[in-house]
Order: C-alpha cells, then structure tokens, then sequence
C-alpha cells in the first residue's frame, strides 16, 4: 500500500494518521521531537531537523506524497522534498499563510475583505498606523504565531512603545480590533479533481487566545453561512488547493472578515470526527492521496470543548457523560495553555 508522509507530529499529524489506518495507508512522520503524539500511532517516525537535508530526502523517498500539519516548514526543507514527491496541499498556500502580511494582501487581492492592517516595520509605522486605524488595535508578529502568541493588544496609543518592544525585532502587522458578533470557522476541503467540499461553518470561541470551544451549528442566518462557503471555496480554488483547509472568519454587522486561513486539518473541526460521516482528518488524506472527497454532511448538533492543560479531575465526569466523545493526544505533561485532548458532545 501506499505511504503519506507527514511533517509535523503533533495531535493534528496524529490524528490523520489515523484516518490514514483506516483507509489502509502508512504513515511516516517527520518530526525532530523523539516522542511526539504522532509517533504513537504512525507506521514510521523520522526523527530529524528541518535542515538535515539527508534526512528530508529520506523521508521523501519513504513516502508517495507528503502533507503536513503546520505551516511554518522552512522554504529550503520544502525545495529539497518537493525535488522527490508532491506537496500537498502546495507551496502557494504554504508561502501564503506563513506570513500574516502577505496572506491579508492576498486575501484583499481576491475582493475578500480581511480586517484592518498595516504593516509595521518600525516604530514610526507603527505610530502612523495606530493614528489611522485608531485603538484598540493588536499587534501580531507576520510569521511563527499560533494560540494568541506573539500579539499584543493597544488600547491607547501611549501603550505603543511597550507593544513595539515586545516584537523583539520581529516584523509585524497592526490590526484593526474588530468587534465582531461572533468567530466563525469553514472547514473547506478541495479534491485533486477541484472538487469542493465545505463542512457547515462552526462557531468559535476563544479562552486566553487559546480555542475553547467550537459548537454547530453557528448561530448565523442561513444567507450568511452560504457567503461562508462560497468565500471559502473561492480561496481554495484561487490556490489550486489539495486537501483540507480552515479558515477563520469575524462575523460583524457588515458581512463576514476573513481573520485567517490555516493551509491544513484545523481545531475547529475536531467535532466532525462525530458529527459526520467522513471526518476532515479522513476528508485530508483522501484529498492528498487523490481519492474522492466523502460525505461532511453534520448529522446532528455538538460541541467540540479543548482540554486545555491539567483536565485529570475532569477525566471521569467525561468519561461517564453518555454525550461525550473523548479524544487524548497521549502527551505526558499537561502544561498551562498545552492542548492535551478534546471532547466532542452531541446537543441534540
Ligand atoms: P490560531 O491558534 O487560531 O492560529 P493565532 O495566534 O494565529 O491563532 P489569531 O487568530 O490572529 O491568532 O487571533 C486569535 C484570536 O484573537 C482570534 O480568534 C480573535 O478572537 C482575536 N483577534 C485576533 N485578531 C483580532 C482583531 N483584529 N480584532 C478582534 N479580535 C481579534
Ligand atoms: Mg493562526
Ligand atoms: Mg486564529
């Protein structure tokens, strides 16, 4: 049988390989961490940096296509596997949304409407900025952030030299605070053929930058959740786009922002691995191994809850509520802000 390769072995790379066992595949897993939640479950890990350059070819040769579950792989470490095997999803989406700057110009450049920004490449951009799109405003690093890291929130422009230092040199964006209605998310997938296949939007919200819970379906008329699946079928397209992606939008009283897109499987659509028939690990790997996308049609309502750090007095009220799904990650220490599991419950 075929071998997708994985880069990345966290939960998200575990649970596709998952999906990747059941539809028969193996899995071989690049990750530098020996004892990743992936490695517990795929056929092979390859326990190697990003610039062990013998290493990446390696696994390239191991594998038949390779996906991946983060988005920040380094260029050079995509050049050397894209010489042996297919990226999938592509490089276009990856060079994208590494870069928070570059990703809202695109997205403005497809008639998407992303929240207020400016570029900040020094302090004096940044003084500019907060005068134009006024506080509060956040500052976000451009590149490696993820869970609410690397962004500080301005409520006065007084604050501005404080929040310019905590990028520590890092090049930034500025955004605009949006007060949104409500976050919104599209789990999107496109198909090898260009099928387009769109999960129903699910409804987000965040504890400390971290996701806490996402529940479907999102309160939202029906007009706007169709808008939902249009935009994201139209970024999929515009990027020839291979699998599953999630994209995260701010719902306002003028329609729908696009806050981001993440090039792969997404948190937000943890629920669909009990709320549907194909789940968006499943919908994955059956995209970037070219077979037809399945059926995400959601047969009920849920709520999918993150277990954030410590959740041990928790573990047996979970384990005995008849609604519950629980889903572990098999990481050993449950750090503060670490994602160690989640669990999916039906509502009705
Ligand atoms: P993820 O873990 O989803 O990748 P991230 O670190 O990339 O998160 P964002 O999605 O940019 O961070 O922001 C995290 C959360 O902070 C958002 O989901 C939203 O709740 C809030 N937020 C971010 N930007 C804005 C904004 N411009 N206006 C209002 N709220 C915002
Ligand atoms: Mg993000
Ligand atoms: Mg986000």
């Amino acid at each position: 049988g075929a071998t997708i390769g994985i880069l990345g072995g966290g939960q998200l790379g575990r649970m596709l390989s998952m999906a990747a066992a059941r539809l028969g595949y193996k899995t071989c897993i690049f990750d530098p961490a020996g004892d990743c939640p992936a490695s517990h479950v795929a056929n092979y890990h390859l326990k190697a940096a990003y610039d062990d350059a013998g290493a990446l070819e390696q696994f390239a040769q191991s594998c038949d296509v390779i996906t991946f579950e983060f988005e920040n792989i380094p260029t050079a470490a995509l050049d050397i596997l894209e010489r042996h095997r297919p990226i999938r999803p592509g490089r276009d989406a990856l060079r994208i949304s590494q870069d928070r700057l570059t990703e809202k110009r695109w997205l403005a450049d497809l008639g998407l409407t992303p929240a207020p920004f400016a570029d900040i490449p020094d302090r004096a951009a940044l003084d500019a900025a907060l005068a134009d799109l006024g506080t509060p405003a956040i500052l976000k690093t451009r590149r490696f952030g993820y869970d609410g890291k690397g962004q500080v929130r301005i409520d006065d422009a007084s604050q501005s030299g404080a929040a310019f230092d905590a990028m520590q040199g890092a090049p930034a964006i500025l955004e605009g605070f949006v007060a949104f209605e409500r976050e919104i998310s599209v789990i999107a997938a496109r198909g090898l053929d260009g099928a387009v296949a769109c999960y129903d939007p699910g409804e987000n919200v965040h504890r400390d930058g971290i996701l806490h819970t996402t529940t479907l379906p999102a309160q939202i008329p029906h007009g706007l959740a169709t808008d939902a699946v249009l935009l994201a079928s139209r970024i999929l397209t515009a990027l020839d786009y291979v699998g599953v992606m999630g994209i995260e939008l701010f719902v306002t009283p003028r329609g729908l922002l696009v806050n981001e897109i993440a090039p792969r499987v997404h948190n937000s659509g943890h629920w669909t691995q009990n709320g549907a028939t194909i789940d968006q690990f499943e919908q994955h790997i059956r995209a970037v191994a070219g077979l037809p996308l399945g059926d995400g049609a959601r047969f009920g309502d849920i709520v999918m809850e993150n277990l954030v750090g410590d959740y041990a007095d928790r573990l047996d009220a979970i384990l005995r509520d008849p609604t519950a799904a629980l889903h572990l990650y098999g990481k050993s220490e449950p750090r503060p802000g670490r994602k160690m599991g989640h669990v999916n419950r039906r509502v009705g």
